[in-house]
């Protein structure tokens, strides 16, 4: 339910702080880093909650998305060992694969074949693979199956194949593309912070590179994804940091008319496994918070996600009215974080993405990779009388 009071214009926060913070969500007001430290020190999660429903129903209405992906996690073999990071094995290690291109193809072909509009493709910097296992598999999905969209490699995995390649940025990203590369995930963000950036993930390359590849991809025509990865080592201050740097290039990339960012997807830290088990973790307020604030904050991205294997379905599900309009999809099999007893086959029927959706008040809507609308067959037979 939306307390937005219309005689008044307002929508009710019981945190006197917060109340210029709502005045200008109400005004459609860009927020400061300041009106954010004030939602990140408020403890009125329903009325921040309010907020960010008040901007996403403004956005999206009770309309909430999902799509049918498949993840395919083609290698964990990295050489890299970020300390959060519970996926990555040395060669050699046990439980170390690569899927050979044949498997990844197959397995492509079989999601597209069970109703896929999508594979999501990412995995670790294999030092071993050459560039061209990574242009025939993208070349090989794309001949065996034309209708469906690759989202693939997050922007470390893009330098990481540039200096493969010996090839810049901007060429690599062409060659991807020119081999079937659609759009890119937004993965390898985690917290843009020298010192959150020193202390968890050294190896990898600093927000500068990360910009740099999405900054490229806009300007090349593709469209991307942001994430952040929260509830380790960071402040809230570093975490409003994070989601202005994303905004500042989403307004670059709005003004150039190209290509822009789809959708922001706050990850919460799974420390299970990782070198960082012994932190807490983030609990369901804080998952609602972040995912709130994330809304108010960035005015210019359409979408924020709540993604069902990371927050869980339950608390997803709630997120719909805490700012977010995303589900992302049925994922199918996904090996980057486990919670504890869960295999890698983790996977949400669109019957019960459906259900999620509809018991929170709000209209499934399926989609593309893109956001445009799906009309398949259950969604036309929801509209008929039963
Ligand atoms: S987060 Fe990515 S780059 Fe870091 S160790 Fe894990 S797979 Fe490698």
């Amino acid at each position: 339910m939306l307390h937005w009071d219309k005689m008044s214009n307002t929508v009710f926060v019981s945190d006197p702080a917060l109340r210029p913070v709502a005045e200008k969500v109400i005004a459609g007001q860009r927020l400061s880093a300041e009106d954010g430290a004030a939602l990140c020190a408020s403890r009125d999660v329903h009325g921040i909650g309010r907020l960010a429903n008040f901007v996403r129903e403004k956005l999206h209405g009770h309309n909430t998305f999902f799509n049918r992906n498949r993840h395919i996690n083609y290698t964990n073999v990295c050489a890299l060992s970020c300390k959060f990071c519970s996926f990555y094995r040395k060669r050699g290690e046990e439980g170390a694969y690569e899927m050979p291109v044949e498997q990844v193809i197959a397995t492509a072909v079989k999601a597209a074949e069970a109703g896929a509009t999508e594979v999501h493709i990412v995995g670790g910097l294999h030092p071993w693979l050459k560039f061209d296992y990574y242009l025939q598999m993208l070349s090989g999905i794309r001949r065996e199956c034309p209708q469906l969209h690759i989202k693939a490699f997050t922007a470390i995995e893009i330098i990481h194949l540039g200096r493969v390649a010996r090839l810049n940025v901007r060429e690599t990203l062409e060659a991807l593309r020119d081999a079937g590369l659609g759009s890119l995930p937004g993965g390898g963000a985690e917290i843009f912070d020298d010192r959150v950036h020193d202390e968890v993930f050294k190896g990898k390359v600093r927000e500068d590179r990360w910009f740099e590849v999405h900054r490229t991809a806009h300007e090349l025509g593709i469209y991307s994804n942001a994430t952040m990865l929260y509830g380790h080592v960071e402040t809230p201050a570093q975490r409003i940091g994070h989601m202005i740097k994303l905004r500042q290039l989403q307004d670059e990339s709005l003004a150039a008319k190209k290509a822009c960012f789809n959708c922001v997807i706050p990850l919460s830290f799974i420390p299970e496994n990782s070198e960082l088990g012994h932190l807490p973790g983030p609990t369901g307020l804080t998952d609602l918070k972040t995912l709130a604030i994330a809304r108010l904050m960035i005015d210019n991205i359409a979408h924020i996600k709540a993604f069902w294997i990371m927050q869980t379905p339950q608390l997803s599900q709630l997120a719909l009215n805490w700012g977010c309009d995303d589900l992302d999809g049925t994922v199918v099999w996904y090996d980057i974080t486990k919670r504890e007893g869960d295999g890698v086959h983790q996977e949400l029927g669109v019957k019960d993405i459906r259900r999620l959706i509809r018991e929170a008040g709000k209209t499934p809507v399926e989609r593309d990779t893109l956001y445009r609308e799906l009309k398949t067959r259950e969604s036309r037979s929801a509209l008929q009388p039963t």
